[in-house]
């Protein structure tokens, strides 16, 4: 069986006694209630590191107060055995008090990348990401450390972090992993309704429409998110939060795509707040 660490000290412990040894660590710090997406990001640390860490966490800090932190799926059982299944050596689990003690005070904020796109909805948002990901390269200490292009602003915030507070680790971007049909896995589309679940394909399908555009040229921004914005609103459930473009390393919006762009957006189907984005270079 795998192991389940709650405390900092057993991580620090088992991580010492493996660098000791001279072995390289891997870390994929999720929420948990994880699928293939998760998944794809384990088995690449596997395959680059000789020791692999999963923190599962759901971090208060990171949500608004309106937000869904009470109802956010969980499940450790199922969670432990992908880990195992997918190669991991280490799960760390802790409570919320463990992770924030008593008096708690110290914060890592950034400006510029967090102003734009999700930041602008979760105002707290980024910085409880940029806290809790500091403490938790803290406690791990890995090599390298693997995130998503699923959340395409937090991946380039990290790298932005690892970059302006000289911590010496790797950070690895990983592909969107999508359903068959397209839609980009979440642990929040069990939210979703059946009917619900058919509408979110929206998001999906409007990706690769702005992706046939980029393909075939278009350097209007402003042209592309109409298109975009028409398509979504063609779905009766869906509502936009945002739909943008952005500079892939600043995220501060453009009008012509002239460099290496994210196009991302956030959309409501009912009440569940889904994002999906593509790159283009
Ligand atoms: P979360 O548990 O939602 O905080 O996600 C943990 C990590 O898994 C983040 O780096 C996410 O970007 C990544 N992730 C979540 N869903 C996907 C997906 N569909 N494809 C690739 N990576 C994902």
């Amino acid at each position: 069986m795998i192991t389940i660490a709650t405390k900092v000290k057993e991580v620090r412990e088992q991580v010492k006694a493996w660098k000791k040894a001279g072995l390289t660590v891997g870390f994929v710090p999720t929420m948990g209630y994880l699928h293939e997406g998760h998944q794809s990001l384990i088995k690449r640390a596997v395959e680059e590191n000789d020791k692999v860490v999963v923190s599962i966490f759901v971090n208060p800090m990171q949500f608004g107060p309106t937000e869904d932190l009470d109802s956010y799926p969980r499940d450790l059982e199922k969670d432990s055995a992908l880990c195992e299944a997918t190669g991991a050596n280490l799960i760390f689990h802790p409570e919320p008090e463990e992770m924030y003690t008593d008096g708690f005070c110290s914060y890592v904020d950034m400006s510029v990348l967090t102003e734009e796109l999700c930041g602008l909805s979760r105002p707290v948002h980024f910085r409880g990401v940029c806290t809790v990901v500091s403490k938790l390269f803290h406690i791990v200490t890995p090599d390298r450390a693997y995130f998503g292009q699923k959340d395409a602003q937090q991946l380039a915030i990290i790298k932005r972090m690892v970059l302006d507070l000289n911590m010496d680790i790797e950070i690895v971007g990983c592909p969107i992993v999508r359903e068959a049909d397209g839609l980009a896995k979440s642990s929040r589309n069990t939210y979703l309704s059946p009917e619900e679940r058919k509408a979110a394909l929206i998001l999906s399908q409007t990706i690769q429409l702005a992706e046939q555009l980029l393909q075939s040229g278009e350097k209007d921004a402003a042209t592309i998110i109409s298109q975009m914005t028409k398509k979504i609103e063609s779905e009766p459930l869906a509502r936009i939060d945002y739909i943008k473009i952005v500079d892939a390393m600043t995220m501060q919006q453009i009008p012509t795509i002239d460099r290496p762009i994210l196009c991302a957006m956030a959309v409501y189907i009912g009440k569940t707040r889904l994002i999906d984005n593509t790159m283009f270079e």
